[in-house]
């Protein structure tokens, strides 16, 4: 018999949290693998509609971000700008656009979202402007509960993200967080997500493989 435990396992706890974040008025789909995800994802967007993102690499790993550039949509991307001051303008537009696509630093088992951000503009558009959100979280976001979200934000997916960036602090030198006062710090806001108001703006597509950090 071909049994994958992970896979077991990923799908029993999955549909769980699925319920748990329901309860707590997200709207909230389990998909065992990228591909699934990809295509309910999809199902999400209406044609025509204004798309924009923030801090989502998981959603590129699904093929998302791709999908969204070659469909029938309006794209608000920033990594398009020419200078800076196009690269905001863009960035202020994503804040009213109909559909913004976000991963998550961490989802707790208790149905709750902590990120961390820079300047805040990913966190700002998760709570509120964009008409829907979609947020993509593999497995490997998934921990108990919120201390260990907030922990699993700092010590893990900020250092790694900081690896990323021309920044100066003390997590881009040695990878481990040091709760750092930088200038550059890319932790000045840390969101606790508890609930989603209205109900059904925030989707979760919780899928059953590991993706981004
Ligand atoms: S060292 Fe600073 S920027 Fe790096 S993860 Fe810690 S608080 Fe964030």
């Amino acid at each position: 018999m071909n049994i994958d435990p992970i896979s077991m396992r990923n799908e029993k706890i999955g549909k769980k949290v699925c319920d748990t974040l329901n309860s707590r008025g997200f709207s909230a789909f389990y998909c065992a693998t990228k591909e699934e995800a990809l295509s309910k994802a999809l199902t999400l967007i209406p044609e025509g509609k204004s798309v924009s993102w923030g801090g989502c690499k998981s959603a590129e790993e699904i093929g998302l971000i791709d999908a969204v550039k070659a469909g029938n949509y309006i794209v608000l991307d920033r990594a398009t700008a020419t200078t800076p001051e196009e690269r905001q303008q863009i960035m202020k537009q994503a804040l009213t656009c109909d559909v913004f696509l976000t991963g998550t630093n961490a989802i707790t088992e208790t149905g709750e979202l902590v990120n961390i951000d820079g300047i805040g503009n990913r966190v700002a558009a998760m709570t509120y402007g964009p008409d829907s959100v979609i947020v993509i979280a593999g497995m490997n976001k998934l921990v108990s509960n919120v201390m260990d979200a907030a922990n699993r934000a700092r010590t893990t997916a900020a250092p790694i993200n900081a690896q990323r960036f021309d920044i100066k602090t003390p997590c881009k030198i040695d990878g481990a967080c040091h709760d750092c006062n930088s200038p550059d710090s890319i932790c000045s806001y840390i969101v606790r997500t508890r609930r989603c108001k209205p109900e059904g703006r925030i989707k979760v597509i919780l899928v059953g493989e590991n993706l981004g950090f």
